[in-house]
Order: C-alpha cells, then structure tokens, then sequence
C-alpha cells in the first residue's frame, strides 16, 4: 500500500477544523498537526480528539502552559514533519505564510480569501480537478464560487452554457462571529458584476458569468438565484433534476419534503449528524428550478462553512497523486465523510 500523505492544518478555526476532521478520516492521510495562535474552545478540541497542536503566528507558549494545553513546537516544526499543508488562516494571511511552506520546500493548499495568485491553480473537484495534478500551490475557491463551479460543471458538461448571470444572496457572518454583521439590513455589494463570476473564470476561463450580490443578516448559508442561458437546452426542467440528483455533492429536495427555505436545510443537516451538522453539498429544489426554452431559473444554497471540505480533500489527493482522478477520489472522500449520494 502506497504511504500516506502526511497532512498540516495551519489555521484551526471555521475552516481548519473541518479540514483536520476530514482529513483524519481518510484512509490515505494521516493527520500530523493542526496550529492554534491563542488558546480557546477551539484549541481545546483539538487537544481532546488526539490532534499534536503547533503554535502559530504570534502565539506565546506561556498562554498555552497557563491553560494547560500542550504544545508540541512550532508551525516550522510541524512543517518539517508533512508532505502538504493546508493553509485555513484568516484572509490574506495564507499568503503570508506561502513564505514559511517555501522555505520548508512542502505542497500547500489555500483557501478562497486568498488572491489567485497565492497559488498556481484555482482548483474545483466537479470542475478543473486535474489542474491541481502535480502543483505544489493550490488555491481551493471560496465558498460561493465553489457552488457555482459545481453548478457550472454539471450544466456545461451536459448542455453548454451560452451565459450565466447569479445573484448571491450572502449571510453576514458564521454562526460564532458574534461581532459581524448587519443584524437588521440589507447591503448591496457595490461592485458591479461582482468579484464573484471573474473567480468561476478561474476554474472556467472561457465562462460568460455575471453576478451581483447582497449580504443579508443571516448566519445559515448562502441563496444563489440564477439564470442559464443554455446553448443545447434539454426538453424539461426535469431533465435537469435528473442532472442533479446524478452528479456527486447535489442534494435535490422535493416538494412533498416541505423545505421551504435554508432553515430546513439546516434542520435536516442536524437530523442527519454529520459532525458539526454540516451539509457539504449544493442544496437545490425541485419547485426552485424551471426551464423555459433556453432559459434555465433555479435557486441554490450553499452552506459557507463547510462546502469547501471535500474540495480540500480531492485537492491534497490530486495534487499528491497524478494517477487518480477526479470520479475516484471525489467517490472516495464523500464515502470517507459520510456524503449520502443521491439515488440517480
Ligand atoms: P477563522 O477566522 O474561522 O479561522 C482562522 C484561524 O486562523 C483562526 O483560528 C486564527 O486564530 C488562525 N490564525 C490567525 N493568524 C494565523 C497565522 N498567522 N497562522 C496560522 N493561523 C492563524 O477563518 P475561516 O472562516 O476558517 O477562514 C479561513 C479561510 O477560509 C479564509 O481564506 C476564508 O476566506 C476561507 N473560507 C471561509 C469560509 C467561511 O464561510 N468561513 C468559507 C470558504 C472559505
């Protein structure tokens, strides 16, 4: 059996705990430590599930002693001991420290708050996955461009995409971010398109994407509403529910299931216990799709916190093994998280 990828999260907040969790669950990784800069709640998991903790950025070890956490050294330390690291510090800090993953000569993956260039490829698993074939940088996109590249893969491979336009309706902050908001409003994002379609053309260069988007006062997920112009439109909307229900990381719910909205999505999430209830797939509904014509309209949500996690996994597999692709690694890790697979 061939060695295992040996794995560093930096960075073990939102992001970096799924990634630490998902990763110890792969038969083909092994986790060898996650980094903390301060301790916390969050510092204490990682301690109790077994993970050796390494201090990062402007950590001071006499925190760690007074609350009794150890500490097992450095990030430098850590770094000498992985194959690849996967960065899930703060916005812009994951650039930062490519410095550091430079210096330890190990593969490094980004995440969506970092510019494109941090890495060299921006990287999908339904959409670009043999780009990440080999590369010692890779950047995972962000939580909304990662569910517009899955819808994009699907569609495009069936039907082609004449043009796409989304607006991204975006919760105002995590569900722990106590401190961001708006609690009450609605704010337009004053970049007209906004950043959001040139990112999608990181993964499809050659994509016509538009998007707009506002933020609302909510922690959920994310709601995009889209419309598709399709180049080869099929005969019906159900068609494309079939499309969905058949490709990995699509959840379908139907009518008679009664999810009127992301509150439900989430409630089911928790019915459905995966560990922090979290729900890594696209959400689309059969009564929020309708094709007329050429003119695809349907509503996805994408749950922020966790929709990049199986994309971080089959990016550490393609990146660290150029003979698997992308059905096989993208099968395994969802059977390694738990992701039911819809009957097709
Ligand atoms: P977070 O604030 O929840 O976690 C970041 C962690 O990094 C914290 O524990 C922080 O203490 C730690 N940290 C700070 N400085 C550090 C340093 N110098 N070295 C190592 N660790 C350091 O942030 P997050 O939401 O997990 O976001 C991480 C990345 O993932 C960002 O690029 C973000 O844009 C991206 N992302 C976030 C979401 C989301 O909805 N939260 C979704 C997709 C992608």
């Amino acid at each position: 059996m061939a060695a295992k990828v040996r794995v560093a999260v930096n960075g073990y907040g939102t992001i970096g705990k799924r990634v630490a969790d998902a990763v110890a669950r792969q038969s083909d990784m092994e986790l060898i430590g996650v980094t903390k800069t301060r301790p916390s709640f969050e510092a204490r998991r990682a301690v109790d599930a077994g993970y050796p903790l390494y201090l990062a950025g402007d950590a001071a070890p006499a925190d760690f002693a007074a609350a009794g956490l150890p500490v097992a050294g450095r990030i430098e330390d850590l770094l000498k001991q992985v194959d690849l690291v996967v960065d899930a510090s703060p916005d812009k800090v994951g650039k930062a420290n490519a410095d550091l993953y430079r210096a330890a000569g190990v593969r490094a993956i980004f995440q969506g708050g970092e510019k494109s260039d941090v890495a060299e490829a921006s990287f999908n698993a339904l959409g670009n996955f043999s780009a990440a074939h080999g590369k010692r940088f890779v950047r995972v996109v962000s939580c909304n461009t990662t569910g517009l590249a899955r819808a994009v893969a699907v569609l495009s491979a069936k039907w082609g995409v004449e043009h796409w336009e989304a607006t991204l309706v975006r919760r105002a902050a995590d569900p722990a971010e106590s401190k961001r908001g708006p609690i009450n409003g609605i704010l337009p994002t004053f970049q007209l398109p906004s950043h959001h379609g040139p990112d999608v053309r990181t993964i499809f260069p050659e994509l016509s994407i538009a998007t707009t988007a506002v933020v609302v006062p909510t922690t959920l997920m994310h709601v995009h509403v889209n419309h598709v112009r399709l180049r080869r439109p099929p005969a019906g909307s159900a068609d494309v529910i079939t499309a969905f229900r058949a490709a990995p990381r699509f959840r379908v719910f139907a009518p008679w299931e009664h999810v009127d909205g992301t509150p439900q999505v989430m409630e089911f999430a928790r019915g459905r216990g995966l560990p922090f209830n979290d729900m890594m797939e696209n959400v689309v509904w059969e009564a929020g799709l309708k094709l007329d014509g050429a003119d695809l309209y349907f509503f996805q949500a994408i749950h922020q916190e966790s929709i990049v996690i199986p994309e971080n996994i089959d990016a550490i597999r393609a990146m660290t093994n150029p003979s698997v692709d992308a059905g096989a690694s993208i099968a395994q890790t969802d059977r390694a998280l738990g992701l039911a697979r819809a009957p097709a």
